[in-house]
C-alpha cells in the first residue's frame, strides 16, 4: 500500500518533513518514504491512496488509560454527595462503578475506548483495569475487544486490598494467567504487565506476593504513585517518607515498571525511579480535574526521568493531553518558555521507547522498517511546516477529531473517518443499550 501526496511528519532522529510526501507499507511494516513520484513508479503495483495534502505521522500512543472508564460518561456528580476530595472521588465513583461491572460491561467499555482512540489517532494503548465485579477473565474480555479494535494494548489489573483477600486473590489469579496468556501468544500487539491499584490500598502480604510473581515471570508493574496526598500520609503512617520509599522495599521499582502521576513525590524518590529504568507517566487533565496537585515535571525532567504522558481515562485523544500538559507546566511555573522540549519529548520519545520495549517493534515513528502504525491527519497549516516547528503546528493546530485515517501494523482501521474493522454505528448501539443496562445496576 502507498500513501501518496501527504506532508510526512518522520518523527525520527532527522525529524523530517516531506512535502508531496509517501509512505510505502508492505505488510505489518513500512519499507519504504520518499518523494510520491519516485516511489509511485518504483511500486507500480502498490494499492495508491492519495492523502490529498493532508499530514501522514505516527499514531499516537498512549502511556496510561483506563477502558473501564467508558460508563462513567455524562454521570452527573452534582448531588449533595458529591465527592469533596480524591478519596471520596475513588469511593463515590471509581470504586463502586469497577465493584458493579459485568462481563458485558467491560467487552463494550473496552471496545468503546479502543474504537476512540483510534478515530482520534492513538494507535496503541497501556491500559489499567479494574473491575471488581466481574475480575474472572476480565483481562481476556478486554484483550478480545482489543483485538477486534484492532488496536496494539499493553494490558494490566490493578491488583487491590480494597476489597478483601478474597478479592485480592481473584486479582493475582487473573493477572498471572494474563502473563502465561501474553508469554505463549508472544504477540506484538497484545501485552501486559502486573497491575497494582496504589500504594495505599496494597499490604505487605500483597506487594510480597507480587513482588515473587514479577521475578517469576520477569514482569514490571504499571501503577498509581502519590497521586493524592492520601497515598503519601499512608506510606507516612507505615514509616516511610514516601510512596516510593514504601514500594522500594518490595522491589516494584524495576526496569519498565510504570509509575502513574508521581504528584506527591518525597525528597530523592526521583533519583529511585530514576536509577530503576522507571517510568514517570504524567495526566495533567486528570491531576486537575481530581484537584490533587501538580506533578514537577521540569524537575523530573532534569532529573533525567523517562517521562511519558498518558490519559488516566479523563480522555481518549492524546492530542488533548499534549495541550494540558504543555499549558500545566507553563501556567505552574510561570515560565511561558517551558514545554518546547520537554513535552515532545515525553509525548513522541518517551512514549515510543516504552510502546518499543512493550511490544518488540520500532514504533512512534515514520521509517523504513519501523512498524506502520500511522495516522493521517487533515490539516492545512496556515504558515510553513518544518524540520523546526512540526511541534508548534501540533500544539495549536491539531486534535483528535481532525484524525482522517488510522493504521495499526499495516491494517487500516479507520479511513476517511468511517470506522473499517467493525461495524461502528451497531457497536455504539449496542455501547448505549449496555450502560443504560449497567447505569440501572450501579
Ligand atoms: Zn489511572
Amino acid at each position: 500500500m502507498l500513501l501518496k501526496n501527504g506532508t510526512v511528519l518522520t518523527n525520527d532522529e532527522e525529524n523530517k518533513v516531506l512535502e508531496n510526501g509517501a509512505v510505502l507499507i508492505d505488510g505489518e511494516d513500512i519499507k519504504e518514504i520518499g518523494e510520491s513520484e519516485i516511489l509511485e513508479s518504483k511500486y507500480p503495483d502498490a494499492d495508491v491512496k492519495d492523502m490529498q495534502g493532508k499530514l501522514i505521522m505516527p499514531g499516537m500512543i498512549n502511556a496510561h488509560m483506563h477502558i473501564y472508564s467508558t460508563f462513567a460518561r455524562g454521570m452527573d456528580l452534582k448531588t449533595d454527595s458529591a465527592p469533596s476530595n480524591f478519596v471520596e472521588i475513588l469511593e463515590k465513583l471509581w470504586w463502586r462503578l469497577d465493584n458493579h461491572l459485568n462481563a458485558d460491561d467491560i467487552y463494550y467499555s473496552a471496545l468503546y475506548s479502543f474504537l476512540t482512540g483510534i478515530k482520534q489517532g492513538t494507535t496503541t494503548v497501556f491500559d489499567h483495569h479494574a473491575s471488581y465485579g466481574q475480575t474472572k477473565y476480565s483481562l481476556d474480555i478486554v484483550s478480545k475487544a482489543a483485538e477486534e479494535s484492532g488496536i496494539r494494548a499493553d494490558l494490566s489489573y490493578e491488583i487491590s486490598d480494597r476489597n478483601g483477600d478474597l478479592m485480592r486473590d481473584s486479582a493475582l489469579k487473573e493477572s498471572e494467567k494474563f502473563l502465561n496468556k501474553i508469554r505463549e501468544e508472544n504477540s506484538n500487539y497484545l501485552n501486559g504487565r502486573i497491575g497494582l491499584h496504589a500504594s495505599f490500598t496494597l499490604e505487605h502480604e500483597t506487594l510480597t506476593k507480587v513482588s515473587e510473581m514479577a521475578d517469576q515471570y520477569n514482569s514490571s508493574f504499571h501503577i498509581h504513585t502519590a497521586e493524592g496526598r492520601a497515598d503519601l500520609e499512608d506510606s507516612r503512617l507505615r514509616g516511610y517518607n514516601g510512596v516510593v520509599k514504601r514500594l522500594d522495599e518490595y522491589n516494584i521499582w524495576r526496569p519498565g515498571t510504570i509509575a502513574v502521576h508521581g504528584v506527591h513525590l518525597q525528597e530523592g524518590e526521583m533519583e529511585i525511579l530514576r536509577d530503576n529504568d522507571c517510568y514517570l507517566i504524567h495526566n495533567p487533565e486528570s491531576n486537575m480535574n481530581n484537584a490533587v496537585g501538580i506533578t514537577s515535571v521540569k524537575e523530573a525532567a532534569d532529573q533525567g526521568l523517562m517521562l511519558g504522558l498518558g490519559t488516566d481515562g479523563y480522555t481518549t485523544d492524546m492530542f488533548e493531553s499534549i495541550k494540558f500538559a504543555d499549558l500545566m507546566l507553563k501556567h505552574s511555573t510561570q515560565d511561558p518558555r517551558l514545554g518546547w522540549s520537554i513535552i515532545p519529548e515525553m509525548v513522541f520519545k518517551t512514549n515510543a521507547k516504552l510502546a518499543e520495549e512493550s511490544f518488540g517493534v520500532k514504533l512512534g515513528v515514520l521509517k523504513e522498517g519501523a512498524a506502520a502504525d500511522i495516522i493521517v491527519v487533515d490539516y492545512s497549516p496556515p504558515t510553513k511546516l518544518n524540520a523546526e516547528n512540526t511541534y508548534a503546528h501540533i500544539l495549536f493546530g491539531l486534535n483528535g477529531g481532525m484524525v482522517d485515517t488510522t493504521i495499526v501494523g499495516g491494517n487500516i482501521l479507520m479511513e476517511n473517518r468511517e470506522v473499517q474493522v467493525v461495524d461502528y454505528e451497531k457497536i455504539a448501539h449496542e455501547v448505549r443499550k449496555q450502560s443504560d443496562d449497567f447505569w440501572r445496576r450501579f
